[in-house]
């Protein structure tokens, strides 16, 4: 499954999310305030099966 970016219309928190193409365009909550005022981002390389992840998504607290 693809990763799309979201970003809250509440709080303007950036997250990213792994969901099926058919669930992309549904909108998913914001994990930190949990509002469901969030679009999808248009992610340059949202496209493509597996390979290497420079950067990395890490993880806060
Ligand atoms: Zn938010």
């Amino acid at each position: 499954m693809p990763i799309y970016e979201y970003v809250c219309g509440t709080c303007g928190e950036l997250f990213s999310r792994l969901r099926k193409m058919s669930e992309a365009d549904a909108p998913a909550s914001c994990p930190k305030c949990g509002s469901n005022e969030t679009k999808r981002q248009i992610s340059a390389c949202a496209i493509g099966g597996g390979g290497g992840t420079s950067g990395g998504f890490g993880g806060g607290g």
